[in-house]
């Protein structure tokens, strides 16, 4: 790298850093860990991946603190996630260690492109695990390539904390109602990209997916979980088709700690005449609020955001949760990974 990146400028792009790690399931085992410059992998044309979709990933995020230190977020919960995806699709899954060792690793070697603290930037870490095997008959890969990638990514809000629409549209779904939508496999937003080009052509952020047996409930709001506020209460779906967020799970923490009652509970559509507050969050944005949604089929326009700012359930939840990532709140829950 020949000059500075400009940290307070990146997008939620893809910039290259100096190395990603690997390590192959080969034989039954685990091999060991290799470190590559190479932004390349080399594969078989009937490789499982490549023809059936034997994939699952993760997406997680390191950050430079207010103390100087590097913090990762929840690295166990992302160990523990990618495990049940693999599992959930026959893949072999990476042992949490492996994960963790690997994890840590790849931060370590590309520590100078982690964004330095106030620039609003994060190095985005990208865990990936493919289906090796050369064969053409249905049936899972005996070989894997579990690989990490990491690059630097901008605030995922360039206007800033701003609220956007986002629109029900019944003509898609994301997931089956047994399906794979509780796994972070890549088959899932191949199935979701018709629905979320069509709700950008329409100006919406996002498509609101609702329950795709009866589509009476909310379900998630494309590659993010959905939440709302209403009398106080945080409310957020239970469903089996829904991916469950790490970051949907720290909210929620959060509220009860400061003393916001949580539900995790089915939502009707209709419900969201009655709500305060609406917001998308995951790894990328944290939280990032709803100001209208469009029920498209009914012609309904439900107005969340009154006055079109952010709520200040929403806007209390994202500064805390930020305030840990950066090390400038007490992780009293023990979120944090320090890398030394
Ligand atoms: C990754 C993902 C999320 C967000 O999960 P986090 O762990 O909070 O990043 C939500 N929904 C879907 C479909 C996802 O793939």
């Amino acid at each position: 790298m020949t000059k500075e990146l400009d940290w307070c400028n990146l997008s939620f792009g893809y910039i290259p850093t100096d190395y990603n790690v690997r390590c192959r399931f080969k034989d039954g085992k685990w091999g060991p860990i290799e470190v590559s410059s190479s932004e390349y992998v080399d594969m078989h044309i009937a490789a499982t991946c490549l023809h059936y979709g034997q994939e699952v990933f993760e997406g997680l995020k390191a950050f430079r603190g207010k103390d100087g230190k590097i913090r990762i977020f929840r690295l166990n919960d992302n160990a523990e996630r990618i495990r049940q995806s693999a599992e959930g699709i026959k893949m072999e899954p990476v042992p949490q260690e492996l994960f963790t060792e690997m994890v840590k690793m790849v931060v370590k070697l590309n520590e100078r492109f982690i964004p330095p603290y106030g620039s609003g930037a994060s190095l985005y870490i990208r865990p990936l695990e493919i289906g090796m095997s050369a064969q053409i008959g249905v049936h899972p890969s005996s070989e894997y390539l579990f690989l990490i990638l990491v690059t630097p990514v901008g605030p995922y809000f360039k206007e800033g904390f701003r609220p956007t629409n986002i629109c029900i549209m019944r003509q898609y779904d994301r997931v089956a109602p047994k399906g794979t939508g509780r796994w972070k496999v890549g088959g899932n937003y191949a199935a979701s990209m018709t629905a979320g080009e069509h709700a950008h052509e329409l100006g919406y952020s996002a498509c609101l997916y609702l329950d795709p047996q009866e589509k009476k409930y909310i379900d998630e709001c494309g590659p993010a979980n959905f939440f709302a506020v209403k009398n106080g209460v945080y409310i957020t779906p239970a469903s089996e088709s829904i991916l469950p967020s790490v970051t949907n799970r720290s909210l929620m923490t959060l509220a009860e700690d400061m003393g916001i009652k949580v539900e995790r509970r089915q939502i009707p559509v209709e419900e969201l005449a009655e709500v305060d507050e609406a917001g998308e969050c995951g790894t990328a944005a944290v939280a990032s609020p709803v100001a209208e949604i469009h029920d498209l089929d009914n012609n309904i326009k439900y107005v969340v955001a009154k006055d079109g700012e952010p709520g200040p359930v929403t806007t209390k939840l994202y500064n805390r949760l930020r305030g840990i990532q950066l090390g400038e709140e007490p992780d009293v829950h023990g979120w944090c990974t320090i890398v030394e």
